[in-house]
């Protein structure tokens, strides 16, 4: 920690540079306030702060002065005082992490409230009304937030006194009501914490801030933050300003709102609006607002400068704003801006129309789509033909949209538990609450029976890339019989738990029974089923990819082991095969046997039968596979896992297999015996299968160049590349080479054809990369496996590790993510980059690439970029993922080396 640290920022200190420090709602905050619109001013404690915090439980020493010399600044801005009751000033205290995590963290309104502080209100507005609605919502948050006294406790006390008063409505309950209730909830907070509701602002304020800072840490937000891999080690800033009530009468109320359609990216403002209210009414779902464009019917001034300020901050951002405001007595204040969170669709339309529009140039727009948003543009969709068949529900919000289907459960939990007994489920809720984050993302959908386009369930579920349907009225959700109802055509349906709904988040329709699912728009065209020009969607997303072509420096190729995976490469973008894992072609029914004769074979002589008997077909795939990629370079890798794989494992399976290939079975169980491991992923594999059986290694480079030389008797142009895996002392990939070259040489020569020979090797043990130096001088070409590099760098065997540990040590912080899926940059990635220098030191032409599943996944493409890679490589569906997330780290973060022909990837049309 430094000593002397500024914690503590005005808001026209600092700007959209400084989210890491200020946090999004800040840094956007500092932003509004300098460009001069209508901010409610005030002061932010940054997230070093909260860090400090959590580590030692005590503020760190600076801060609590430099608090409440903010306090002061803000009391002279504002020109009203705390806790002072003839000109009282109140705050709201409110969390702001880096990344948005919405309603994930705690906020505390109307602090600064206390006795005496109400009765100068009273006097001061003529409107007890309001002052005791907004004392008693102070006490109902701060102790729920600050102290720990669950809010439903105070919604009790609340419905009590409404059902004494014979009302429903919270607005019906009088200020006298209001008054007394207050009373009645401060001695619920004395009987729960044995103490006086506190009374000194100072004390709240402080108590406050800890709680916002304590937040980072509860179990929804480690949950959020696993979910969307937020490190843990960001914390939150908390974010005091001054309160403007949206609750003073029908010239006040309180909105948000997304300067374009986050569904379908529509140029329209899209939000919703409630007068009369104050910010938690809309955010929590509790009441239906109106649509924001109802707005301009009431307060038309407000509604045409709020449109102002929308276009104003779009343009400032480049991108879809996120606003929040509030309306007090006719005037409006802006409380925050974001990025918005959108889907996919709406990702792609509002990134082109950015460009369109003239508000971004392809290099700022490539910035505003997430890469993921790719998988959400993957997932199927209903079948229409079959939508026909299904009966007609209800319809609610197009919250997030998708299709899904699945059996009804009611509870978070419950979600969890079905979804593995089930497969399927569908979350219906009257509303969602962050508690239930867990049964969302365990459901295939969310359908709400309460709150509309930005309620919690729509935000999260949009986040999620979720289907969700919400503000569905028409549901009748009786919990505790777990059973929901809708009166159709004056009949009344019955829906019980378990019963399969299907819920189409794009339309808003929900229907009964289970819908089947057809491949995206996307897919379509992708796969051949739609023409390009007949999807506007695939247009958009073809557009955005090729300027992500035009930046991005690293190379893109696809994991891909059959010729119609290539293919489907090919149209997604690959510019080559990354990784052939030959071992899958093994499998095939006519092909086993085969295989497992060459394994049981005694003699050298049965074993090379056998392997005869098993060339045409990998040659075949070979063929398929070089012809989809033809110009372009397709690695091919030679068997990697161990033998005993491919031989049957129980009694019953030996013997069918026995009968099927007349070997007896006593043979199989010997050779299964002698074939077992203590540590399969450490054992007899990869190149240790080809030094002891060279004759399998032999034929299936016999069977890549015979299919490269058929094929370029064809006129076409193979270019395949021979990778030797698991290689961790040079002279095995010497010994290696030097045969299998020879072998390579013989076919290329009875063939009459000519071929450069490529072999390269996998660096997938930590000592291949520390000896890089030695083995690229072997070597054409480096393959970074790091699924097998992760294991052997940490010890962990994946299966063992995910299945066992891996998520408590996620959960208990060991770790901030799970390194099978992000890389590891601290070890993993440091073997990257050493063995990356050393290799390319020793030999300069040296091409580096990754084949691990790290190949697809954006913060690792950053990752490979940084470490001048030359290529990643990864599952097909993921080639657009990767081709956008290195051009964004190129744009980020631009570096030399590019990748060597740009537009080499003819024939792609994604
Ligand atoms: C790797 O280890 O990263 C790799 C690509 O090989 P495999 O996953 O087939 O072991
Ligand atoms: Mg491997």
């Amino acid at each position: 920690m430094t000593t002397g640290e500024k914690w503590v920022y005005m808001f026209d200190e600092g700007n959209k540079e400084m989210r890491d420090l200020l946090g999004g709602k800040g840094a956007g905050l500092a932003e509004m306030t300098r460009a001069g619109l209508p901010v409610p001013y005030g002061f932010k404690v940054t997230t070093r702060a909260c860090i400090e915090y959590l580590e030692t439980g005590t503020f760190p020493p600076g801060l609590r002065e430099q608090i409440l010399e903010a306090l002061r600044r803000l009391e002279e801005r504002v020109g009203k005082r705390f806790g002072d009751p003839t000109n009282p000033l109140l705050v709201s205290v409110r969390s702001g992490a880096r990344a948005s995590m919405p309603g994930m963290m705690d906020t505390v309104l109307n602090l600064g409230m206390n006795d005496e502080v109400a009765e100068g209100m009273v006097r001061l507005t003529n409107n007890p009304r309001f002052v005791y609605d907004a004392y008693r919502r102070f006490i109902m948050m701060f102790s729920d937030v600050v102290m720990g006294v669950h809010r439903e406790r105070f919604e009790e006390l609340f419905q009590e006194k409404k059902r004494e008063l014979g009302v429903t409505q919270d607005v019906e309950v009088d200020a006298k009501s209001l008054k007394e209730l207050v009373e009645e909830f401060k001695a619920l907070y004395q009987r729960e914490k044995g103490e006086p509701f506190p009374q000194e602002p100072l004390v709240q304020l402080f108590r406050a801030v800890e709680a916002v800072f304590r937040s980072w840490n509860n179990p929804r937000a480690v949950e959020y933050r696993r979910q969307n891999k937020i490190p843990h080690s960001w914390g939150t800033a908390v974010n005091v300003q001054m309160m403007v009530f949206g609750n003073m009468g029908n010239d006040s109320g309180t909105g948000v709102a997304f300067t374009r359609n986050p569904a379908t990216g529509a140029k329209e403002l899209y939000g919703e609006f409630l007068q009369n209210a104050q910010g938690e009414d809309v955010v929590a779902g509790i009441r239906t607002p109106m649509p924001i464009a109802r707005m301009r019917e009431v307060l038309p001034e407000v509604y045409e400068q709020f449109v102002r300020f929308a276009e104003q901050l779009e343009r400032h951002y480049k991108d879809v704003q996120d606003l929040e405001f509030t309306v007090e007595r006719g005037r409006l204040y802006m409380l925050q801006t974001r990025s918005g969170k959108r889907t996919a669709v709406a990702a792609f339309r509002i990134a082109t129309d950015l460009v369109d529009e003239g508000i971004a140039e392809p290099h700022e727009a490539l910035l505003t789509v997430d890469p993921h948003l790719f998988e959400q543009l993957l997932h199927p969709q209903f079948d229409l033909q079959e939508k026909a068949k299904h009966p007609l529900l209800a319809t609610g919000v197009n919250a997030s949209p998708g299709a899904a289907a699945g059996r009804v459960v009611f509870e978070a939990d419950d979600a969890v538990k079905m979804a593995q007994e089930w497969g399927r489920v569908l979350l219906v809720r009257r509303q969602t609450e962050p508690d239930d984050i867990h049964g969302m993302a365990a459901a295939q959908g969310i359908l709400t029976s309460i709150g509309g386009a930005t309620s919690h369930a729509a935000v999260v579920a949009r986040g999620m890339g979720k289907p969700c349907v919400a503000g569905c009225g028409a549901l009748q959700i009786d919990y505790e019989k777990q059973q929901f109802t809708v009166e159709k055509d004056g009949k009344l349906i019955l829906v019980r738990r378990g019963d399969y709904v299907s819920i189409d988040g794009t339309t808003g329709e929900v229907f009964l029974g289970d819908i089947p699912t057809v491949p995206s728009e996307v897919m379509q065209v992708v796969t051949g089923r739609m023409r390009p020009e007949e999807s506007e969607i695939f247009q958009r997303v073809s557009r955005v990819l090729q300027w992500a072509d035009e930046y991005r420096a690293l190379g893109v190729r696809a994991n891909a082991d059959t010729p119609r995976d290539a293919m489907l490469a090919r149209r997604f973008g690959a510019e080559g095969v990354g990784l052939c894992r030959t071992e899958h072609m093994f499998f095939g029914e006519e092909r086993i046997p085969k295989f497992q004769r060459m394994i049981l074979a005694e003699t050298r002589e049965e074993r090379e039968a056998a392997l005869a008997d098993l060339q045409p077909f990998q040659q075949q795939d070979f063929e398929g596979i070089l012809e989809a990629m033809d110009g372009l370079p397709v690695i091919i890798r030679l068997l990697d896992p161990p033998l005993h794989e491919f031989l049957p494992q129980t009694e019953e399976d030996i013997q069918n297999l026995s009968a099927k290939i007349g070997i007896p079975a006593e043979r199989i169980r010997e050779k299964v015996r002698a074939l077992h491991e203590v540590n399969p992923m450490l054992g007899h594999r990869g190149c240790r299968l080809g030094i002891t059986y060279p004759e399998i290694y032999r034929m299936q480079v016999r069977a890549i160049y015979e299919a490269a030389a058929a094929l370029k008797k064809r006129g076409l142009n193979p270019v395949p590349e021979v990778m030797i895996p698991l290689v961790g002392i040079v002279q095995e990939l010497e010994v290696l080479k030097e045969d299998l070259t020879q072998v390579a040489q013989e076919v290329l020569q009875r063939e009459g054809v000519d071929l450069p020979i490529i072999m390269g090797t996998m660096i997938e043990v930590p000592r291949a990369a520390l000896t890089a130096d030695e083995i690229a001088q072997h070597a054409a070409f480096f393959s970074f496996g790091t699924n097998d590099l992760t294991q052997t760098t940490f010890g962990f065997s994946r299966d063992d590790a995910e299945g066992k540990f891996l998520d408590e040590y996620i959960t208990k912080r060991i770790l901030e993510t799970n390194p099978f899926e992000v890389l590891d940059r601290r070890g993993v990635g440091e073997l990257v980059k050493l063995g990356t220098q050393r290799g390319r030191q020793a030999n300069p032409n040296l091409e580096v690439g990754i084949c691990g599943e790290h190949g697809g996944e954006p913060l690792s493409v950053a990752f490979c970029h940084e470490a001048d890679l030359d290529y990643v490589s990864c599952s097909p569906p993921r080639v657009p993922i990767a081709r956008l997330a290195a051009a964004q780290a190129q744009i980020r973060q631009p570096r030399q080396r590019r990748r060597k022909s740009p537009h080499e990837a003819k024939g792609g049309l994604l």
